[in-house]
């Protein structure tokens, strides 16, 4: 054994090797020696163990290779692409939205180039980085004023320190909601100095419950959107219209914080028709805040439009430096917004709305494409078959609405089981999320774009071996 160990080739000499054979050449290098280092450290457990046992097995032809295996999978970024197969359309795990187009080269030109970003080309001074999206963001939803900081979990709690801080809000016990990540609202709002003033029941709350809880040291109503849940049943809510008139009635601006807005109509998709944020406006709502990268489709931000008197406070808060939005972020929501001033081309270019829009007939067709190019490579290796199965927007927008989707479902033929193929999937390159239904792994092709096809049957190949 202590032989095998001597056999180890030096570190520097490897170093040189890796050099000679080419292909890490973009690596730092101490990154390469520390993964050297690694490698050998493991190769002395292997030793140890016995699992080499033999000279031959550390001769150069076997151990390069190897190691070069080790370096390709062990060098990869920490943050990188993944193969989303879940149809969930919103899966905030895996980045929400995807850009459209237009925005990805926006955000690409923004990074790569200086640009106007404070900078007003009129007068040649100081210009505003808000003014590149407001009038856009007026003109799609029809408020006087707007503003965009870093999400809309920001937004929340930069409205609320600005118009409520040390005095109450009036909000409904059943909208009092946990989004992931353990942002809930009581929690923020006690963050921003505002006290919650908590009416209704959890599945009822009445004009009249907002009305008894109003007193002197109330400054505002507010209305959450439920977005990952929904209360079915004997329930009721008060609307934006009926609030709207009690808040006018008696001076007090009505905030809606919306979650997942959106700007672009469902309803003809099948889904249960939300009202877009221009209704909501339209509606009478002061002030309304939504994310940039759920339902929108555009970069992670916190979108907030209203009343020019409420958001000019709001902008003039110092925590808006705290919270604004990068150059990069600005670009993809200008040309993001910019394709909503037509809807159809919207539709077609934001990948959001595309995925989600996607019919049954148009997901069978992908969904048996994708299982003959499986076929064609691991025919022999899986049991391939499509079925009817169910997607998710998720994003916590439209819960528990089904979007119909046809999977492709795998079954291997060997003695791996599916949830080995799950497992080993996550090591692929590049790895392929997708989830057991029916004991088999399935994919759904509503989040998968064709020319990833090719992507998918090489983790599959990969995961199977
Ligand atoms: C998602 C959501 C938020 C937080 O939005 P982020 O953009 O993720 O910060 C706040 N409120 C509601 C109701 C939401 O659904």
């Amino acid at each position: 054994m202590s032989n095998l160990f001597r056999l180890l080739p030096a570190v520097d000499l490897t170093l040189d090797a890796l050099e000679t054979m080419g292909g890490f050449g973009h690596l730092p290098r101490p990154l390469v020696r520390d993964l050297v280092n690694a490698f050998f450290d493991l190769c002395r457990e292997d030793i140890k163990s016995g699992k080499i046992n033999d000279s031959a097995q550390l001769d150069s032809e076997v151990l390069m290779p190897r190691l070069a295996r080790f370096l390709r999978r062990a060098s990869k970024p920490h943050f990188r692409r993944v193969l989303n197969a879940t149809g969930v359309v919103v899966h905030t795990n895996m980045g929400r939205s995807l850009l459209a187009k237009d925005a990805v080269a926006a955000v690409v030109a923004a990074c790569a180039h200086y640009s106007n970003l404070e900078f007003d080309l009129g007068t040649g001074e100081r210009g505003s980085r808000y003014a590149h999206v407001e009038e856009l963001l007026c003109r799609l939803t029809g408020a006087e004023a707007a503003l965009v900081v870093n999400n809309n979990a920001a937004a929340v709690f930069i409205i609320l320190d600005t118009l409520a801080k040390g005095r109450e809000v009036v909000v409904s016990r059943g909208q009092l909601v946990e989004i992931g990540g353990s942002f809930r609202i009581p929690d923020v709002m006690a963050r921003s100095g505002a006290h919650l003033k908590e009416v209704g029941t959890t599945n009822r709350t009445h004009l009249r419950d907002y009305e008894q809880a109003i007193n002197e040291n109330t400054a505002m109503l507010m209305k959450v959107h439920t977005s990952n849940f929904r209360v079915i049943g004997f329930t009721k809510e008060v609307g934006l219209a009926e609030l709207k008139e009690l808040g006018e009635k008696r001076g007090l601006p009505v905030y809606e914080d919306l979650g997942s807005g959106s700007l672009f109509d469902f309803s003809g998709l099948g889904l249960l028709s939300e009202p877009t944020v221009t209704q909501v406006v339209e509606d009478g709502a002061d002030i309304c805040s939504f994310s940039g990268d759920k339902v929108l489709g555009g970069p992670q931000a916190g979108i907030i439009v209203g009343a020019k008197k409420y958001l000019d406070r709001i902008k003039r808060n110092p925590l808006n430096r705290a919270l604004r939005i990068d150059k990069m972020i600005l670009a993809a929501l200008e040309a993001t917004l910019r394709l909503y001033l037509d809807p159809d081309l919207a539709a077609r270019e934001v990948p959001t709305l595309a995925m989600i829009g996607a019919g049954p007939r148009s997901l069978k067709t992908k969904a048996i494409r994708l299982a003959a190019q499986i076929k064609k490579t691991l025919g022999s290796r899986v049991e391939i078959s499509v079925r009817k199965g169910v997607s998710r927007v998720g994003g916590g927008a439209f819960p528990e609405q089904d979007l119909p989707t046809s999977l492709v479902a795998l079954c291997p033929r060997g003695l791996q089981s599916v949830d080995a193929l799950k497992a080993a999937l996550l090591k692929t390159d590049p790895p392929l999320v997708g989830r057991i239904e029916w004991d088999a792994f399935c994919l759904d092709p509503r989040t998968l774009a064709l020319d990833e096809f090719k992507l998918v049957v090489e983790a599959l190949g990969q995961a199977l071996e």
